[in-house]
């Protein structure tokens, strides 16, 4: 089911060229002033991991499979202001690893007890700040990629939007990409893919993946509605089956509820679940080397 220990990222797609230090600025500069210089961003969210030490694969400066430090997946792309501004981003997506994390495991405890569950366990993540944690990997990814992505960046705005300075256009966002009766599969993968539409000029779409296979499917340009996917030869429909906005997850094992849930806020601002905070006590990366 679920197996802590070896963790992989990986950005799927060809193989670029690192190139951080080119054109270097930072991405926010547009939303508001920039200061403090330049930060070592971290281009997926560092908080994801408890490993000093990752499986990575297919990124531009390691295109192989190999070993990393958490460390080294940094790029400088964001001045220490908006770095500091977009960390309250991070941690929304700290708290829905987590809330997985923790989830799985009492999905598979739960699963080998006899009788009845009583005690329900519920995490709740704000979706608002999820969404824009994945606008921000998108913009962070895009420079760390470009050299990949030919003349395509994204839109000016979408740095707005990570910053809260604007919306995104009606019926786009993030979803979560499953099906009635899907299982998810276990592992502690996260990954990053762009996709194009048939005929598109470019990205318009990009796909997330936390831990145990839950896939979030983000769109900027066009309705989630519109959109279609494969993935490991499944297709998804946005219309159809990805849920949007998604509420809540209830954890069964067949026909039995383990009384696990996982829900979101789409309302916000909401206060943070202090149930969700706790578990940044628990799940703890390891000090900055
Ligand atoms: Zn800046």
């Amino acid at each position: 089911m679920f197996s802590a220990g070896e963790e992989r990222s990986s950005q799927s797609g060809q193989e670029p060229v690192f190139g951080s230090g080119r054109r270097g600025g930072c991405w926010a500069t547009g939303v508001s002033p920039c200061g403090g210089g330049r930060s070592h961003e971290h281009f997926i969210t560092r908080g994801l991991w408890l490993e000093r030490t990752i499986t990575v694969t297919g990124l531009p400066f390691s295109p192989q499979t190999a070993e990393r430090s958490i460390d080294d997946l940094s790029s400088r792309s964001l001045c220490r202001d908006h770095n500091s501004q977009a960390s309250v981003l991070d941690d929304a997506a700290i708290d829905m690893n987590n809330a997985l994390r923790r989830l799985s495991e009492l999905q598979e405890a739960r699963t080998r007890v006899r009788g009845r569950i009583i005690q329900p366990v519920q995490f709740r993540i704000d979706g608002r700040l999820l969404e824009r944690w994945a606008l921000k990997t998108v913009m962070n990814i895009s420079i760390l990629n470009r050299s990949q992505l030919g003349s395509w960046r994204p839109p000016g705005w979408l740095a707005e939007v990570v910053f809260g300075r604007k919306s995104l256009p009606a019926g786009c966002g993030i979803a979560l990409v499953t099906k009635v009766g899907e299982n998810h599969q276990p592992g502690d993968q996260v990954d990053f893919a762009f996709g194009t539409r048939q005929g598109g000029a470019g990205p318009e779409m990009a796909m997330i993946t936390l831990r145990r296979g839950f896939r979030f499917f983000l769109t900027w340009d066009v309705p989630i509605a519109k959109v279609a996917m494969t993935v490991d030869g499944e297709e998804y429909f946005g219309a159809s089956n990805a849920l949007m906005p998604f509420r809540r997850w209830n954890i069964t094992d067949g026909a039995r509820d383990l009384r696990l849930a996982l829900c979101f806020d789409w309302e916000g601002p909401s206060r943070r679940d202090p149930n969700v905070v706790r578990l940044r006590k628990k799940y703890k990366s390891p000090p900055r080397s």
